[in-house]
């Protein structure tokens, strides 16, 4: 009964998840400075009969605690908020009024359909057994991200199951798609500063080139993925940036090379910080250098849970085929980052991706300043999600 209830709410509500979405379009803040977003948030659940924990963790991160008739389990479903450092280029009437800063990843649809799902739940919560905790997260675009910080903070403790969504406009609205497993990829960031000793051009002999010992580092790098990486992990070695600019007749005397790994298993990425620093290390015996490594975590893969992920799927399945939905299929995993994986570490549960192609036959990806979503998968994602929470709740 309360899954019917609860899906004509949210039909009921379609607009002012729309309405919702294009207020924080229309007003975004990059990472770790969404200090409007969350007072909104907050002051969406003023006055309604949940507990409203704020500035959680190491930015604006907002919990709401939502408890239902009787004890039960404790599921969590998060929704992040930040936006991105891009000049939009959509047109779209309700553009956004900040320059130089965008809702380029669909943040702003994920905090919508979530803020309307949790409202519809509040209302209903005489209705269904256990807790609901909302995670409206700060700052998923900017390492350290917002993720792991809430999860430190000990609030989701209790938690037993959490699960989230990503819109996608390369596929239709109506279609979900999931990676049982592995789903992003993780991704590590390096700085390797090689300190050599200059000298003159035309006396070679009596110096030790910092640049010939960062071109030799550059391609050696090649050779991890390669050769020491199973060919059946998945592993990407870039070198993003190489500091070298010198005058023609001068041996330079030290540069920085910076870049980025990324991995599907914390184990390869793991290995590669090993090599990596194995190879710097080389570089002072070979050629007479020194060197500082030094090699950030900066989001772990994305693990879905098996178990919560087919129970999720298959809630879907049932529930949402032919319904709302049109489509739920397994998917090859993402090889972007997201910090949802830093629940996924502590929390069993799933992330899946949601369609969201916009009507016109164009669509620009995430990240894109004329990226746009389809706002009819708004009530899609929130009617998939409140089936899945459901699902959850049951014992
Ligand atoms: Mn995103």
């Amino acid at each position: 009964m309360v899954r019917e209830q609860l899906m004509q709410l949210l039909s009921e509500r379609e607009e002012e998840m729309i309405a919702l979405r294009r207020h924080f379009h229309e007003n975004p803040e990059i990472s770790f400075e969404e200090k409007q977003t969350a007072d909104t948030i907050a002051e969406f659940y003023a006055g309604k009969d949940v507990e409203v924990k704020r500035n959680v963790g190491n930015g604006y991160g907002i919990i709401v605690t939502i408890k239902g008739s009787k004890p039960g389990r404790t599921v969590a479903l998060r929704a992040d908020f930040d936006a991105l450092p891009i000049e939009e280029a959509t047109g779209l009437p309700f553009a956004s009024k900040n320059p130089g800063v965008m809702h380029a990843c669909g943040h702003d649809g994920h905090t919508a359909y979530l803020m309307i799902l949790a409202d519809c739940l509040i209302q209903l919560k005489d209705e269904w057994a256990g807790t609901v905790k909302i995670v409206h997260q700060n700052a998923e675009e900017l390492g350290p991200g917002g993720a792991k910080s809430m999860v430190d903070s000990g609030e989701l403790d209790d938690v037993d199951e959490i699960y989230g969504i990503h819109f996608y406009p390369s596929f239709e609205v109506g279609e979900i798609q999931y990676a049982n497993g592995w789903a992003y990829a993780g991704c590590s960031e390096f700085k390797l500063k090689i300190q050599g000793n200059g000298g003159h051009g035309s006396m070679p002999h009596l110096s030790n080139d910092a640049i010939v010992a960062a071109a030799s580092y550059v391609m050696n790098l090649q050779t991890i993925v390669s050769r020491r990486i199973d060919p059946f992990d998945m592993a990407v070695v870039t070198v993003g940036s190489f500091e070298g600019m010198g005058a023609t007749n001068v041996i330079k005397d030290n540069l920085i090379i910076q870049g980025d790994a990324r991995y599907m298993d914390i184990e390869v990425g793991k290995k590669i910080e090993e090599e990596m620093r194995k190879l710097a290390r080389g570089l002072e015996e070979s050629f007479g250098v020194t060197t500082e490594f030094e090699y950030h975590w900066d989001y772990p893969p994305v693990y879905n849970h098996p178990e919560q992920t087919e129970k999720a799927a298959k809630a879907l399945q049932e529930k949402g085929v032919g319904n709302y939905l049109t489509n739920v299929v397994s998917a090859p995993p993402n090889n972007g980052a997201e910090d949802f994986g830093q629940y996924l570490l502590k929390i069993p549960g799933s992330f899946m991706n949601v369609g969201a192609k916009p009507d016109a036959d164009e669509y620009f990806m995430n990240h894109n300043p004329k990226f746009d979503i389809n706002e009819k998968a708004l009530l899609v994602a929130a009617k998939a999600v409140a089936d899945i929470t459901l699902t959850a709740l049951e014992r």
